[in-house]
């Protein structure tokens, strides 16, 4: 990753906060600069990656714009961590995707739609065709689970080698053990979300109106794409031991694992949407908003066209449908490690290291 005008700006408005301390209670990135005056690119890019942009501090700054300080710690990290996604992006080629995001995603999203239209029998694509083996009668098996499988183990495989650069650079010195401590209280910071408190009141997406929807939208997000992941493995589980092929019952555990998932993804996806929009525009940096608006249509794409799969199943239009699903799907996969989903381990990775300073078995790398 690269020094530039934003990582210059964002250490200098850490530093002002490392003396300020005003907000040292609103989140893990005041307790992991305090006493700190100089700041590594490195130590920029785990802060930018510890923050949850909840904008508490922003709402709270006493220096911020129009002080002739202009200090704005949630958009000066926010334009840091689209920066360190792309900067540790492994092969290095891959980070130019976040430049241009929302082009990315939508080119790789039709282009995903159009390989599953090649590989389907066009004399099934629009005509009814209901029963067991329905579903593989239009996109034969193999091919299906092929092609997912192999887009899943490139995406996580390249996803794995950029949070493992991103790792190495942040990590600070220290024994198995003490990582092996620190895991629990990362993960649990992780999955719920802790920071995006924003001190007390909620998330500060408009300052007159803090609240702690944004958080509620991200659990719901979350837990629809894992029901509906749920749904995949319950259903490879059918097939693959008990012989059942889908489409399965409507009251069957991996249609309504994915019937809910998808209404949760739709809900959680919409929200933050919504959220987004009506935010105050102010702490947000203009560059990260593309990825965030694009992975969330693509999540809600997803989810609509899994329950529009699951409402016409029966009728001519399931041909379409399902071939639409399927490239949606296989977009999602492969954009894994090129689209906003990437901040999820990013966010654990510095969230493990925050946990490991707090619990001052290691000294911090410098
Ligand atoms: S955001 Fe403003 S008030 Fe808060 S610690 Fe930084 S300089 Fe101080
Ligand atoms: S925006 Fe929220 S999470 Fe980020 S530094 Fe400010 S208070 Fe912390």
């Amino acid at each position: 990753m690269q020094a530039d005008d934003a990582t210059e700006e964002a250490e200098r408005a850490l530093r002002l906060c490392s003396a300020c301390m005003f907000c040292d209670d609103y989140c893990a990135v005041f307790p992991a600069i305090a006493g700190k005056h100089d700041f590594s690119l490195a130590d920029v890019s785990y802060l930018a990656n510890l923050c949850h942009n909840c904008r508490g501090c922003y709402h709270a700054c006493q220096y911020a714009p129009p002080h002739e300080l202009a200090v704005n710690l949630p958009q000066a990290l926010a334009r840091v961590r689209i920066r360190s996604y792309a900067g540790f992006a492994r092969p290095r080629w891959l980070g130019r995707a976040f430049a241009h995001n929302a082009t990315i995603v939508a080119l790789v999203s039709v282009l995903s739609v159009l390989a599953v239209l090649l590989v389907a029998d066009p004399a099934k694509l629009l005509s009814a065709n209901s029963g067991e083996g329905a579903f593989y009668r239009v996109v034969p098996r193999e091919i299906m689970v092929g092609g997912a499988l192999a887009a899943l183990a490139l995406s996580l495989t390249t996803l794995a080698l950029g949070v493992a650069a991103f790792w190495r650079a942040i990590a600070p010195d220290g024994s198995r053990a003490a990582l092996l401590r620190a895991l629990p209280r990362a993960l649990a910071d992780t999955v719920t979300l802790r920071y995006l408190g924003g001190g007390d009141g909620g998330c500060g997406d408009r300052i007159e109106a803090p609240s702690r929807l944004r958080r509620l939208f991200h659990h719901l997000m979350v837990g629809g794409l894992g029901l509906s992941f749920g749904a995949t493995a319950v259903a490879a589980y059918y097939h693959r031991w008990l012989g059942w092929e889908a489409p399965y019952p409507l009251l069957s555990l991996p249609v309504g694992l994915g019937a809910v998932g998808g209404v949760l993804m739709l809900l959680g996806a919409g929200g933050l949407i919504v959220q987004k929009l009506r935010a105050d525009r102010a702490p947000s940096a203009a560059e990260t908003l593309p990825a965030d608006y694009a992975m969330l249509v693509l999540i809600i794409g997803n989810a609509a066209s899994g329950l529009a799969l699951l409402a016409w199943r029966s009728t001519a239009a399931m041909g379409l449908l399902l071939t639409l699903h399927l490239g949606l799907v296989l977009a999602l996969f492969l954009l894994l490690p090129v689209g906003k989903l990437v901040h999820a381990p990013f966010r654990f990775a510095a969230l493990l290291r925050a946990a490991l300073e707090r619990n001052r078995a290691v000294s911090p790398k410098r």
